[in-house]
């Protein structure tokens, strides 16, 4: 039989169909957000560690003078974009540092997910090759700055594929998952990020924002924050930790 061009164009659209259907399900192993805790303290009132990511954007002076007046230790994950543009806020961290560990958050902030998909709004990196760039041209954006190599990589939206996670492993980074999501992605109100964050218990790694200036849970991290150190709690960074993640993320 002769097939018309309109009928071979819709058998083109069913194996296309059924082709791509097939792939997303092989591919779609469930992405996974990590957790991280660090060896609780042996004595005292106990101790946490505070990681704040610098996706992109501006620096939130409230945190930042609130960490060094406070002489407040953290962990901060910045990106290349963040680098870039936030020259002053590097020169304040690196004239510090016994209270600034710097981390990989990546080049571009563009999720470690090796499939094509959107995440909190978020494209993925969609491939191990885009993965791989994502990582080592934050690391790159780093060294730049003459701060040590990174040893820690959170990715953009701290949510992973199993296989990402395996890839950034072999490259020799640990994976900084949290246990304490203190400021829901800069979206709370300062006293609900206040609260979280006063919450921490020993061994907690908490999560927040520094490049938010103008959300009100910076505020409330720097509350949270005093609130802490108020009731006797010791700052560790995470390479003075002994820190244990799932999902593969530090063994
Ligand atoms: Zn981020």
């Amino acid at each position: 039989m002769r097939l018309l061009p309109k009928q071979l164009c819709m058998i083109a659209v069913s194996v296309a169909l059924i082709s791509s259907a097939q792939l997303s399900s092989a591919q779609a192993a469930p992405l996974v957000e990590p957790t991280l805790h660090i060896k609780p303290a042996a004595s005292g009132a106990g101790r946490v560690a505070l990681t704040l990511d610098a996706c992109g954007g501006k620096t939130d002076t409230r945190i930042l003078s609130a960490l060094v007046d406070n002489k407040i230790p953290a962990t901060i994950f910045v990106t290349g974009i963040w680098l870039k543009r936030n020259a002053e806020a590097v020169a304040i961290m690196r004239a510090h540092p016994e209270l600034f560990e710097l981390e990989n958050h990546g080049g571009r902030h563009i999720p470690a997910v090796d499939t094509p998909q959107k995440i909190y709004g978020i494209r993925s990196a969609g491939s191990p090759e885009a993965v791989l760039a994502e990582v080592e041209s934050g690391a790159a954006a780093l060294a730049k700055t003459g701060e040590p190599a990174p040893k820690w990589f959170r990715g953009a939206t701290a949510e992973y594929s199993p296989s990402a996670i395996a890839m950034i492993r072999k490259l020799g980074f640990k994976i900084a998952g949290f246990s304490i999501n203190g400021d829901g992605g800069s979206l709370l109100g300062a006293k609900e990020t206040a609260r979280r964050i006063a919450a921490a218990k020993d061994g907690d790694v908490i999560i927040s924002h520094v490049n938010q200036p103008t959300h009100a849970a910076g505020e409330g991290v720097v509350q949270g924050l005093l609130a802490l150190k108020d009731k006797g709690m010791t700052f560790v960074r995470l390479d003075d930790a002994d820190g244990t993640g799932n999902h593969g993320t530090t063994d």
